[in-house]
């Protein structure tokens, strides 16, 4: 099976071969060259006022003016470079998979200089990823959920646990990017995500009412895997940060201790 798509693959290469978007090299789609040249960046700033914070918190006063469920968002790399964000574009809208790793090493380098893991304890066990879910419609037409291959690398790399199934995309929303108004763009995400069924029913969120009822065995069985962690959830970008927040809302109820996003970068 893997010698058919090693075969495929070369055949592919050879009708389509493949040009560094940097360089123009043949034979990658991102050199070694053109992915070190790539910005990272060094420290963090509030998501909401943009004033700068070394640790990646927002403001107390921000969080608190704005009701914010989000500890932060950290941004690995710079939008303004356009390197950079023809990559993404070949990404999301090309499906150039490969080009995942290229991305993911923005975050994974970002999160060891800012020593964000160990920041909670050094125990990796505190840290849980959780990627952006996708709406079945638009899984269907891209073929792969992108943030999920992003947390994937990442986990490869740090080896946290990567909870892909606690969290879904319960309704379909217009892509962000494409709404300039603020407040279509709030309402547009609002309530998007819920939690997947077996967390939604977890005893310790049901009502008085609802745990006089008998609860099925697999569901009280289900221990509650976010209680007291430190959740990273992992998108591809983000603008306001909207998707973040409506995210958090959705996991709250499981009383994580902290909500994180984290983005290659934003737009
Ligand atoms: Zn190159
Ligand atoms: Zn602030």
């Amino acid at each position: 099976m893997k010698t058919l798509h090693t075969l495929t693959h070369w055949c592919l290469d050879l009708v389509f071969p493949k040009y560094c978007l940097g360089c123009g090299q043949e034979g990658f789609y991102l050199c070694a060259g053109c992915a070190a040249s790539l910005p990272t960046l060094t420290g963090a700033n509030c998501f909401i006022c943009g004033r700068r914070s070394p640790t990646g918190y927002a403001c107390d006063n921000c969080r608190r003016a704005h009701c914010s469920l989000l500890s932060g968002i950290l941004i690995a790399s710079d939008w303004n470079n356009l390197l950079l964000r023809q990559i993404i574009y070949e990404y999301k809208y090309r499906f150039v998979k490969e080009l995942a790793a290229p991305l993911s090493q923005l975050m994974i380098a970002f999160l060891e200089r800012t020593n964000f893991v160990n920041m909670f304890g050094g125990s990796n066990i505190n840290v849980l990823l959780i990627p952006v879910p996708l709406h079945g419609r638009r899984l269907a037409w891209r073929g792969f959920n992108q943030s999920k291959l992003l947390a994937q690398k990442v986990n490869d790399h740090f080896n946290l646990p990567l909870l892909n199934n606690i969290l879904i995309r319960s309704r379909h929303t217009l892509p962000q990017r494409e709404i300039t108004d603020q407040k279509t763009r709030t309402a547009n995400i609002q309530n998007a995500f819920a939690l997947a069924e077996n967390y939604s029913h977890l005893p310790s969120l049901r009502s008085p009412l609802e745990r006089s009822e008998a609860i099925p065995r697999d569901v009280a069985q289900n221990l509650n895997p976010l209680k007291n962690k430190i959740i990273i959830l992992i998108d591809d970008i983000c603008t306001t940060g909207a998707t973040f927040q409506d995210c958090a809302r959705a996991l709250a109820p499981l009383n994580p201790k902290e909500i994180w996003g984290l983005v290659i970068a934003r737009g």
